[in-house]
């Protein structure tokens, strides 16, 4: 399988279903991670320029140790807008260019616009980019792929309707994740949040709801399409 997960900023595919995607990468599927934005906003001591190279860097670093191949939109971050016809044409040719099987991205009802907003890009242009005479550089793909929403931050207001059992890759996940220093520090200084400690204890809590030390939850999204007889998550 092919596998495009799609995340607002550089660290919340890693924060939010890195453990599936570090599962999905050691049992022999391709795994595609792609931020929207560089995380240019986020920093009390950088110059937006700074920070966009210092989280680009981290999130690469992070797709290394996950076995994933790393992209970027390159968007700024708060600037994520899906009714931008540029930003449309943008994850259009994502799709087209890495051709899935399973894509993954945020629950519709997060707790920001970035993560609603690309939430809402990947839905749409998931369906757009089958379309021939939707014209881009790219060639149409050949399938209305599936969607799993991951969780969203800390868990609020997501009930989750598949489990995936991480226990053998949480200390990947949490590699994956201390691979973005900048943020754990931005995290820390702006929301007073020890996001790995958080990390650790939303997915011990998944896993005691599916009976395993640790879990990421998910969400299907039953559209018509996008449904498929088989599991497609590990
Ligand atoms: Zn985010």
């Amino acid at each position: 399988m092919r596998v495009l997960a799609v995340g607002a900023h550089p660290d919340d595919l890693e924060l939010l279903c890195g453990g599936t995607l570090a599962r999905l990468a050691r049992e022999g599927h391709e795994v595609v991670m792609c931020h929207a934005t560089t995380g240019n906003k986020g920093s009390y001591v950088h110059t937006s320029e700074e920070i966009s190279r210092i989280r680009t860097a981290e999130a690469e670093q992070a797709a290394t140790i996950c076995g994933a191949e790393h992209r970027t939109l390159e968007l700024s971050d708060g600037e994520v807008l899906a009714a931008d016809v540029g930003q449309r044409r943008l994850v259009v040719d994502l799709v087209r260019e890495t051709r899935p099987d399973l894509i993954i991205t945020h629950s519709p009802n997060d707790y920001m616009s970035d993560h609603n907003e690309i939430s809402k890009l990947v839905f749409d242009c998931s369906f757009h980019a089958t379309l021939p005479l939707f014209a881009t550089s790219k060639p149409h793909h050949n399938q209305v792929t599936p969607i799993y929403y991951m969780e969203t931050a800390s868990g609020l207001g997501f009930a989750p309707t598949e489990f995936v059992d991480i226990s053998r890759v949480i200390e990947i996940k949490v590699a994956m994740l201390q691979a973005h220093a900048s943020q754990l520090s931005w995290l820390r200084d702006h929301d007073g949040v020890d996001i790995v400690q958080q990390m650790r204890t939303a997915n011990a809590f998944r896993g005691q709801q599916c009976g395993v030390d640790y879990a990421e939850g998910f969400v299907s999204s039953l559209t018509w399409l996008r449904c498929r007889t088989r599991r497609l998550l590990p």
